[in-house]
């Protein structure tokens, strides 16, 4: 099954800066040794306090034109109300991470109260994205032996910050990226999911880290320090691998572009929307709707029209030869309902944007 689509987005004055950013970001899941040169060390930027149907999507927006993935520190209450955000943060290859159910001074709790913080927000998030967080980060940074031993229990690694952006304070966007000029290898900036000062920081944060030959990355829930991404969605530890399926029981991810789809596992259909075009590269979105009974694992193939090669992607098993592209799922993001459209997996490719003929096949 396939499908065309094209949308090109207006050009704007930005376009000098995105391709800036482009040129010297690293992502994740970096294809060539070039890329994976770029990053000299990894940081977190994190967001609390979310879900928020205000400003969420907007973050969301802001990071991925920026090629920033992020971990966000849900309200529990927040993620039971607006499960969708919570889809929508794992869906761009953010991470999800539990802040308590009601944003308390759970330091002045009894450790069977601090339970049901943690507890609920677990499930809430597990509701809406099928994972419960592995990194738990409490409000206001208040902490004692006895939360610690609750988080113990939920296997969650607390995370507090190395530096505070004060964005909850009223810093100005100006103020928020000078802030995180200070952050080093392995650091952690707070910040939140509710200020429009925040979302604006986004471009200049991520700009002056390149610069630095810092990117962001994720959180090690050995560690609670920032790590190269994984590649992967929420919660997942392991290493990228990009010659190897993620789960033994499915076919290799380089299957030729020949094979047919399999009878019985639903269908599907995919189509590349280009994001952002800055003259020397562009970022596209893949978006993949799920056929006949859906799917419960996805390859894509394509080929590319002309000069387009990938550089870097997310939450995407991705190979290529010559003009040919071959896509699959990472275990996380493999299910597709009937009818659903899901934006599965992005990436960051060079010469002219296009949107190919994408062949969907069920795996
Ligand atoms: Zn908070």
């Amino acid at each position: 099954m396939s499908g065309i689509r094209r949308r090109r987005p207006l050009i704007t004055v930005l376009a000098a800066v995105i391709a800036t950013l482009g040129a010297a970001m690293a992502f994740t899941l970096p294809q060539t040794a070039a890329n994976a040169a770029a990053c000299n060390g990894y940081v977190a930027l994190t967001y609390d306090d979310g879900p928020n149907p205000n400003t969420t999507q907007r973050l969301i927006g802001a990071l991925q034109a920026a090629g920033a993935r992020a971990t966000f520190f849900n309200i529990g209450q927040n993620a039971q109300n607006y499960p969708s955000l919570v889809r929508a943060q794992q869906n761009a290859g953010m991470w999800t991470g539990n802040h308590s159910w009601t944003h308390p001074h759970m330091t002045q709790m009894s450790s069977a109260q601090m339970a049901s913080e943690i507890s609920r927000t677990q499930q809430a998030v597990q509701q809406a994205i099928g994972t419960a967080p592995n990194l738990f980060r409490p409000p206001y940074g208040e902490t004692n032996a006895t939360l610690r031993s609750v988080e113990a229990q939920y296997g969650l690694t607390e995370v507090i910050w190395d530096v505070d952006s004060r964005d909850w304070a009223g810093a100005s966007t100006a103020q928020i990226v000078q802030a995180a000029r200070g952050l080093q290898n392995g650091g952690v900036i707070l910040m939140h999911d509710n200020y429009q000062t925040t979302i604006d920081a986004v471009p200049q944060i991520v700009a002056d880290l390149a610069s630095r030959g810092l990117c962001p990355g994720m959180i090690s829930p050995a560690t609670g320090r920032a790590v190269a991404p994984d590649g992967g969605g929420n919660n997942q530890t392991d290493p990228p691998t990009t010659d190897e399926p993620d789960d033994p029981t499915t076919p290799p991810d380089d299957d030729d572009d020949t094979t047919p789809p399999p009878t019985g596992d639903g269908d599907c259909t995919a189509v590349v929307d280009v994001v952002n075009d800055w003259g020397s590269g562009w970022q596209g979105n893949v978006m993949i709707t799920g056929g006949g009974n859906g799917v419960n694992g996805w390859t894509l193939t394509w080929t590319w029209p002309s000069g387009q090669s990938i550089n870097s992607s997310w939450n995407a098993d991705v190979s290529s030869s010559g003009s040919s592209v071959t896509a699959s799922d990472v275990g996380w993001n493999a299910g597709i309902a009937a009818g659903q459209t899901v934006n599965a997996w992005g990436f960051v490719a060079s010469g002219s944007s296009t949107s190919p003929q994408v062949t969907c096949t069920a795996t």
